[in-house]
């Protein structure tokens, strides 16, 4: 048992205590075998079994269609900027006589921004469609604004769908009249898969790190259209003058392989299979939309109660994170007194990230409405109190 205090923490996140406990058993003795999840081959019975119920759960809540497929990679959402324009770059050259693609980015926040210079550093051919960077990263601009995207030879538009830093969300997908139906959609969802209900068909590739919503750190989720998996042979990108995907990063090896080309960690994976049974014993996806919906609006409606004291960094309603909502106060000092005040309240982590300071408040799954009504009464007093 533990004394747990409300914490907020961008992640690696709070996750369901009866989840950790029960988790805590299965890494010593999993199932009376008398070894542990950490200890047992991940090719076995056992270990395959874990990964298929917890892919199995998860499909099942995000109504994965039959044209897509799941499958799990270590490397967290880093590694994804990397994998994702490796692995789509070689399909597009696949589809194209071996021609190099272009990718377009939507620089939206410092995530997006990350992976946009990473296929750049890669030696890609990125094209930058929005940045929002002068701005602080603090809107998202309507289609209308964005930089139109050569349909002839683009492979993919790239978003961040929940900017974790910077407090915006992606809450419509671009329709056809931005995005040409000949490119895909790729979505990073490291800080909000699962929060919420998503057309999977309309993406050729989502994917995020576990450690948020879903589990711990170590798992990467893929969710990838099946026609986006082929690839020409290693020869073939030799002679187009492309670069050969690395083994570990390779998409067609690790779903051929049911994610266990290497190592994948079956311990955390278990926990992903946990908290997505959690979920779905819980009304599914719906059920934890509304959740995530309602303590949200809770909180920034508390926050608008005082313009001048309390400054929420995005001020368009229409693109604001309902997982991390990012606010300021008006000095150094108060920000501190805001922050120590809450912690003897055993309200925790919610200093902001070191790059933009502030307040931030991460209200992912496992942090409940409870929690964030007494952050929400906090929020009153301290402003009522020094305003
Ligand atoms: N993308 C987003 C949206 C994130 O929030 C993070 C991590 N906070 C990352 C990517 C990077 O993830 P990792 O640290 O697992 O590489």
């Amino acid at each position: 048992n533990r004394d747990e205090p409300h914490h907020f923490g961008a992640g690696p996140a709070k996750l369901p205590s009866d989840v950790l406990k029960q988790a805590a058993l299965d890494l010593v003795n999993y199932q009376g075998v008398g070894l542990g999840l950490g200890e047992i081959g991940h090719r076995t019975e056992t270990a395959i079994n874990v990964i298929n119920d917890t892919k199995k759960n998860f499909k099942e809540l995000l109504n994965v269609p039959d044209t897509h497929e799941v499958f799990f990679l270590q490397g967290g959402g880093t590694t994804g900027f990397s994998s994702v324009a490796y692995n789509l770059v070689a399909n597009y050259a696949k589809k194209h006589d071996g021609k190099k693609a272009k990718l377009a980015y939507a620089v939206t926040g410092s995530w997006s921004d990350k992976a946009a210079k990473e296929a750049s550093r890669l030696g890609f051919d990125v094209d930058v469609v929005v940045d929002t960077k002068e701005g602080g990263y603090s809107n998202i601009p309507s289609y209308s604004d964005w930089k139109p995207i050569d349909a002839d030879s683009t492979a993919y538009l790239y978003v961040c769908d929940n900017e974790t830093v910077n407090g915006t969300e992606f809450k419509e997908v671009p329709d056809k009249s931005y995005l040409p139906e000949n490119v895909e959609l790729v979505a990073d969802m490291s800080s909000d898969i699962l929060s919420k209900k998503v057309d999977v068909s309309k993406y050729g590739l989502i994917y995020g790190g576990a450690q948020k919503n879903v589990g711990l750190a170590g798992l990467t989720i893929y969710i990838i259209k099946k026609s986006l998996l082929e690839q020409p042979t290693d020869k073939e990108m030799a002679s187009y003058g492309l670069p050969i995907v690395p083994i570990a990063l390779h998409f067609p090896s690790a779903v051929k392989a049911n994610s266990t080309y290497n190592t994948i960690p079956i311990f955390t994976c278990h926990i992903m299979g946990l908290v997505t049974k959690k979920l779905l014993d819980n009304g599914g996806i719906d059920a934890i939309e509304k959740q995530n919906n309602e303590k949200a609006a809770l909180l920034y409606k508390t926050l608008e109660k005082y313009p001048g004291f309390y400054n929420i960094r995005v001020a368009n309603p229409a693109v604001r994170s309902n997982m991390n909502v990012v606010f300021t106060l008006n000095s150094d000092d108060v920000q501190k007194r805001f922050l120590s005040e809450a912690s003897e309240k055993k309200l925790t982590g919610l200093a902001g990230h070191r790059s933009v300071g502030g307040i931030r408040a991460s209200l992912y799954n496992a942090v409940s409405l409870e929690s964030v009504k007494l952050l929400v009464d906090f929020i009153n007093q301290f402003a009522e109190k020094n305003q």
